[in-house]
């Protein structure tokens, strides 16, 4: 099935966000009182923000935690809008989220994870959307499933909302990774080589889960060329009811945003989204981090090997196996444009090292 062209109004045109990049979106995990939405508010509009961001409906793991303000921090995010004139945007999950939101006058929305992940409810929030004209932005759903995350933005288009764009925020995985959640780069390399016109965000704070990685993050993601980033900011982060180990001051993000990351701009005269050779090198980066991480994962599956033919007393090198491997390999390769004679040295060199780990174990006195 090829891809349903969406129909998209570019990002510079929603009102809201102007160039050079990145488009920033930022303020508190969650609404947590009044004090705390303005001290914040005033401390981002200072520092050149034009989008805030606070929770009012929490979607928690644990019931019990802190759910969000609800339709009162509504209010609170009014007053940002009406004293620092900054536009106001918060995550929907249902209907009735939506009709509040058009009633406080919300300039944008957001579909947290775990909605993308529901078909039901992303159609519910694009039918309470129908006939308005507010931006919405879409995070990843929590598992790496493309489709499902393009489902959603196509039922939001069907319903006439054109003003949309993506936020990657990484995927729930059950392994020890130094992040909160996989960012899998590789999905959103696929996801803007598909859909090259819907504007791009990362959200380095739920991504990375603490704000030692948020400068990396947001680095990588200017490198591959997207457009946004979400950051929650906080002006007292260690007290915050919600994610307080990933949230940074209004100083810290203006550091951040100002001094710390550095944007290479594309070619004037390049269509927005054509990649430049910065953008390639970003991609060769996160592909070469997969290889790494495949080799790495195929040797300790040798070494459970190695392991066996310990313990059962079997040869190393079984010359018919590796003939299989490799002609199999060969064949394979074929298929995405790789000459014979380079398999073979690549897969060689892994083999021989292989044997060499297996060597050790086999030889190794227990
Ligand atoms: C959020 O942005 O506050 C949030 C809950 O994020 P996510 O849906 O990415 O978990
Ligand atoms: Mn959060």
């Amino acid at each position: 099935m090829g891809d349903k062209k969406l129909e998209i109004i570019p990002l510079y045109e929603w009102g809201m966000f102007t160039e050079p990049r990145p488009s920033v979106v930022a303020g508190p995990c969650s609404a947590e009182s009044e004090e705390q939405v303005m001290e914040t508010a005033k401390g981002l509009k200072e520092m050149g923000i034009n989008v805030f961001r606070a929770g009012i409906w929490k979607p928690r793991t644990h019931p019990g935690c802190f759910e969000g303000v609800g339709v009162e921090g509504l209010e609170w995010l009014q007053r940002v809008k009406q004293e620092y004139g900054l536009k106001i945007s918060t995550e929907v999950a249902s209907e009735k989220h939506v009709a509040e939101c058009i009633r406080y006058g919300v300039d944008l929305v957001w579909l947290g994870a775990r909605t993308t992940t529901n078909p039901f409810l992303v159609q519910e929030i694009a039918d309470a959307l129908k006939g308005t004209d507010i931006p919405v932005l879409v995070k990843n759903p929590v598992n790496a499933d493309l489709d499902l995350w393009i489902g959603a933005l196509e039922r939001l288009n069907r319903a006439g909302i054109k003003k949309l764009g993506v936020i990657l925020r990484g995927f729930s995985t059950f392994d020890k990774i130094k992040y909160r959640n996989d960012p899998q780069w590789q999905v959103a390399i696929e996801f803007r080589s598909r859909y090259p016109e819907i504007p791009f965000f990362v959200d380095p704070s739920h991504l990375g889960g603490h704000k030692d990685y948020i400068l990396e993050i947001s680095q990588r993601s200017l490198d591959l060329g997207f457009e946004g980033l979400m950051i929650e900011s906080h002006c007292n982060p260690t007290v915050a009811l919600s994610d307080a180990k990933q949230q940074l001051t209004p100083d810290q993000l203006s550091d951040l945003l100002y001094h710390q990351i550095v944007v290479r701009e594309k070619d004037s005269d390049a269509p927005e989204w054509k990649e430049n050779i910065d953008q390639l090198r970003a991609k060769i980066d996160v592909i070469d981090e997969n290889i790494l991480y495949a080799l790495g994962t195929r040797m300790n599956v040798s070494r459970q090997i190695g392991e066996y033919k310990k313990e059962n007393n079997i040869a190393i090198l079984q010359t018919s196996r590796w003939d299989k491997v490799l002609s199999k390999v060969v064949e394979k390769g074929n298929n995405y444009g790789l000459t014979a004679n380079f398999l073979k040295d690549v897969f060689t060199a892994i083999h021989e090292a292989s044997v060499e780990v297996q060597n050790e174990i086999i030889s190794r006195k227990d």
